[in-house]
C-alpha cells in the first residue's frame, strides 16, 4: 500500500513546502495521517504572479491543445485510480469503491469540459451592409476557487476543468481536511505537460486566503462550493470589488413520493442513495414528503434497508457507509436528532453514536417530525433522513418550496402529468424524476435561491469563465 502523500503547495509548476502545517486526520480512527501546508501571503503572492504568467500563455493556447492536455490529465487520473482512491478513503473515510467512483466522476468532468473547450461558439449578428457585429467569448482571467472536503477530487475537478477549458488560469484553495484529492489532480496536470502557472494549488487558513485573493486586481472570478453562510460572505466580498462569483452552496433536497409510485422500490432506492458519501452531498435526498396512501409501505421499506446498512472502515469490503468526514458533522447530526426526538419525532433507525474511535454515525431515520424541528430547516449534511406523510402533492410541493434553498429535488411518480407538474413547480436548479442522480458531467448543475447561482457542467459550464465581447467592424471608414 502506498504512503499518504507528502502534501505541498503547487505554484508556478513547482512543489513548495511551508514552515507551518496543519494535521490531516483519518476520520475512521482519528489518527494523524499527514501534514497539510499553510500558505503565507508570500506564497499567495507567488501564486498570483505565477497565475498571471500562466494566463498569458494559456489564453493563447489553441482550444484543441488545451483539450488535449486536459484529456491527458483525465486519462492519468483513470490510470492512477487505485492509488488516488486509497488516499481519498484515508482522508475522507468513504468506502474505497465510492472513492474509485469519485475519481471516475472527476475524470468525466475533465473530459466533458475538454470537449466544451472547442465549442465556445460566438455568433455573427445580421446588420446593414458594410458593417459586421461579431460576438466573441474570451477567457475571463485568473480564477480564485475554493473547494470543500466532501468530494476531495471531484469538487476541485469541476472548477479546474471549467477554468482551464475556458482558457483561464486558476488558483485553487482545496480543502485542508481532504487535501490529497486535489494534489493528485495537480500531479496529473504536471505530468500531462500543463504550462507552469496555469494551475496553482494552495492550502491554508480559508478566510485569510479568500480575503487576500478576492480583492486582488488580477483575480477576475470567484468560484466557491460550500456552505451558504460562507458563500454569502464571499459573495459580499466579491461584490465589493465588482467581481462575478460562481456559487454552489447548500441544499436540503426534498423528495416527493406520489401515490402512484412503487413505495417499496422508492423506499429502498432512497435509503441506498442516502448512504452515498455518508449523506455529505449537497444533493443528498433528505426531506421525504410521502403521500399518505403509500406512507406506511414506503417508511417500512426505507427503515428495513436503513437498519441493514453496515457502517465501518472504508477499506472493509463489507462496509456500506464509512464515518462522516469530521467531528463537526457528528456533532451537527447528533444535535439535530436530539432536537427531533425531543419534539416527538419517531427515530426508527440509528439515532445513537456508536462507542469508540472514529467519526461514525449510523444512517438515521426520523419520522413524523413536527413543524419547527430544526432538521427540517437546517441542512443535515450527513446520514439523516426525515420522512413525513402529506395529504396531497400540492402540500408536498408547498413544503418542498418552503425553504430558502433550491439545489436538487426529486419525485417518484409513474404519471407523466404529475412528473411534468413537479418539474414545473418545484423551485430547484435540478429536478430528477424516478432517479436520485442530480448531476452528471453533461448536464448543468447549480442552484436557485440561497443555494447559489451559476452552473457547472453541461453546455453552460464554461460561460462563467468567459466574458462576452461584441466587436463592431465597419469594413470601410
Ligand atoms: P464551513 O461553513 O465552515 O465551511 C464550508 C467550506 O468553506 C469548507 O470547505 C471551508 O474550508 C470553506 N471556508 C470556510 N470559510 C471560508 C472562507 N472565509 N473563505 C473561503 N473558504 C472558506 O462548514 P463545514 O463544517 O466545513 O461544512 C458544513 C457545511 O458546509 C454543511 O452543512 C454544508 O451545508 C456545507 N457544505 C456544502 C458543500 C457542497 O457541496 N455544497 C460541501 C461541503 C460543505
Amino acid at each position: 500500500m502506498s504512503n499518504y502523500p507528502d502534501l505541498q503547495l503547487y505554484i508556478g509548476g513547482a512543489w513548495r513546502k511551508t514552515a507551518q502545517t496543519l494535521p490531516v486526520i483519518n476520520p475512521a480512527d482519528e489518527s494523524v495521517i499527514g501534514a497539510v501546508p499553510v500558505a503565507s501571503t508570500r506564497d499567495l503572492d507567488a501564486a498570483l504572479e505565477a497565475a498571471e504568467r500562466g494566463f498569458a500563455i494559456w489564453r493563447r493556447t489553441s482550444p484543441s491543445r488545451r483539450a488535449e492536455i486536459i484529456r491527458k490529465t483525465a486519462s492519468l487520473l483513470r490510470e492512477r485510480i487505485d492509488e488516488i482512491a486509497l488516499d481519498i478513503t484515508r482522508e475522507h473515510g468513504k468506502p474505497f469503491q465510492q472513492a474509485r467512483l469519485e475519481v471516475i466522476r472527476g475524470a468525466e468532468f475533465f473530459e466533458w469540459d475538454a470537449g466544451e473547450a472547442q465549442r465556445t461558439y460566438g455568433r455573427v449578428i445580421p446588420s446593414e451592409p458594410g458593417i459586421r457585429y461579431v460576438v466573441h467569448h474570451q477567457p475571463i482571467g485568473t480564477v480564485a476557487a475554493f473547494s470543500p472536503w466532501n468530494f476531495p477530487l471531484s469538487q476541485p475537478a469541476r472548477k479546474i476543468a471549467g477554468a482551464l477549458a475556458a482558457g483561464c488560469s486558476i488558483i485553487i484553495k482545496a480543502s485542508e481536511e481532504t487535501p490529497a484529492g486535489c494534489l493528485h489532480i495537480a500531479r496529473a496536470f504536471h505530468d500531462a505537460g500543463l504550462p507552469a502557472g496555469v494551475l496553482n494549488l494552495v492550502f491554508g487558513v480559508p478566510a485569510q486566503i479568500s480575503e487576500y485573493l478576492i480583492p486582488h486586481e488580477q483575480v477576475r472570478l470567484i468560484a466557491f462550493t460550500g456552505s451558504t453562510a460562507v458563500g454569502k460572505r464571499l459573495t459580499g466580498l466579491a461584490a465589493q470589488y465588482v467581481k462575478p462569483a460562481l456559487m454552489e452552496l447548500g441544499g436540503h433536497a426534498p423528495v416527493i413520493v406520489c401515490d402512484d409510485a412503487d413505495p417499496v422500490k422508492a423506499g429502498v432506492t432512497s435509503a441506498i442513495r442516502k448512504v452515498r458519501n455518508a449523506g455529505q452531498v449537497c444533493t443528498s435526498p433528505t426531506r421525504f414528503f410521502v403521500h399518505k396512501d403509500i406512507y406506511r409501505p414506503f417508511l417500512d421499506a426505507f427503515v428495513e434497508r436503513a437498519r441493514a446498512i453496515r457502517i465501518g472502515d472504508g477499506f472493509d469490503a463489507a462496509t456500506d457507509m464509512g464515518p462522516v468526514a469530521n467531528h463537526r458533522r457528528v456533532e451537527a447530526i447528533e444535535t439535530l436528532v436530539e432536537d427531533a426526538r425531543s419534539r416527538g419525532a419517531r427515530i426508527l433507525a440509528g439515532g445513537e453514536r456508536p462507542a469508540g474511535k472514529g467519526y461514525f454515525y449510523p444512517l438515521t431515520v426520523a419520522a413524523e417530525l413536527p413543524d419547527g424541528a430544526r432538521a427540517l430547516e437546517v441542512e443535515p449534511f450527513g446520514p439523516l433522513a426525515l420522512i413525513n406523510p402529506v395529504d396531497s402533492i400540492d402540500e408536498a410541493i408547498e413544503r418542498a418550496n418552503a425553504l430558502p434553498f433550491g439545489l436538487a429535488a426529486y419525485g417518484f411518480t409513474h404519471s407523466a402529468h404529475t412528473a411534468h407538474m413537479l418539474a414545473e413547480r418545484i423551485e430547484a436548479g435540478n429536478v430528477s424524476i424516478n432517479t436520485l442522480e442530480a448531476s452528471v458531467a453533461e448536464t448543468p448543475f447549480g442552484g436557485v435561491k440561497e443555494s447559489g447561482y451559476g452552473r457547472e457542467g453541461g453546455a453552460e459550464g464554461l460561460h462563467h469563465y468567459m466574458t462576452v465581447k461584441n466587436i463592431s467592424h465597419r469594413m470601410v471608414l
